[in-house]
């Protein structure tokens, strides 16, 4: 097993270089702090650029939306 140390890079989920901020006690579970951009949920926002089609219903398309600086649980 590789001993892992609070400030060692390790990789995120979606492999980016990460940076270990926390270890539990058994070294079973580890929180790594990811500065890259991660899609964190997709959301509906009106879209100007399409005509409405119907009336009453607006347009919309998705917009992503990322998160920076995301913490990580990662069990080992
Ligand atoms: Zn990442």
């Amino acid at each position: 097993m590789v001993d892992l140390k609070v400030g060692d890079t390790y990789r995120c989920p979606e492999d980016h270089k990460a940076k270990i901020v926390w270890i539990n006690k058994e070294k079973k579970v580890i929180a790594v702090k990811c500065k890259h951009k991660h899609l964190s949920k997709i959301v509906k926002v009106p879209d100007r650029n399409k005509s409405m089609l119907r009336p009453g219903r607006y347009p919309t398309r998705d917009k992503k939306i990322y998160a920076k600086n995301t913490v990580f649980l990662i069990k080992l």
